[in-house]
């Protein structure tokens, strides 16, 4: 089997990753995508971060299909989330089949600061999606880089979705509900109303 896994904070999950979900699934004829919010990200600050179960209950709306689950996986876990073990454990339930790790252009440049990262690239293909046309020049000598150390890198092709869940946040706080649509499915726009996030 082809199996990805999509990991992020996903506070909240928006059109970006769907757009990157979308652009992984026609690059890959995938069996399996589990899209894995962490309980606190290892790579960044976590800045008004809504509940465990907010983000997982977003992350349902926003991308639960026939082909894609959401995994709790990370969150019943202690402490950060740190991807080398998450790989690990998916690593050993599915030995022999083919695992990729699912990640946008700004992981991928900064890549090789994250933690036990030559194992991360031995456990797991990574798939890249760029966030920007910047970016798409860029990813391209990091991702030889990488494989020219061992790593397994493909790019999949896409038409960038310059959004970030940072901006979101940002209009939610500043009361512009109306342009929420642009950036999110509308079962999330209207999960952050209800639930009066961000505010
Ligand atoms: P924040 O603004 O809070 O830092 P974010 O928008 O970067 O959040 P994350 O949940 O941290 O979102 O991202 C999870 C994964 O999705 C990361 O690999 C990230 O690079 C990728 N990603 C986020 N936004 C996009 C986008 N617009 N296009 C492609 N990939 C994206």
């Amino acid at each position: 089997m082809r199996i990805a896994i999509f990991g992020g904070t996903f506070n909240p999950p928006h059109l970006g990753h769907e757009n990157c979900i979308k652009s992984v699934q026609s690059a890959l004829e995938l069996d399996k995508l589990i899209v894995m919010p962490d309980k606190l990200p290892p790579h960044k600050q976590a800045e008004n971060l809504a509940t465990e179960s907010d983000r997982l209950n977003m992350c349902r709306l926003a991308f639960e299909s026939e082909s894609c689950e959401c995994s709790d996986w990370e969150l019943k876990g202690e402490g950060r989330s740190y991807t080398v073990i998450t790989l690990r454990h998916f690593r050993e339930i599915y030995p022999s089949d083919k695992l990729y790790f699912i990640m946008g252009s700004d992981m991928l440049l900064s890549f090789d600061k994250w933690y036990c990262y030559e194992e991360i690239l031995r456990l797991s293909a990574l798939v890249c999606v760029s966030r920007s046309d910047e970016d798409t020049e860029r990813i391209k000598p990091c991702a030889e880089r990488l494989n020219s150390i061992g790593g397994d890198i493909e790019i999949a092709h896409t038409e960038p979705l310059d959004i970030s869940s940072t901006q979101i946040r940002s209009l939610v706080a500043q009361r512009k509900f109306t342009k929420l649509s642009c950036y999110l499915n509308e079962n999330v726009v209207k999960y952050i109303e209800e639930n009066r996030l961000y505010l």
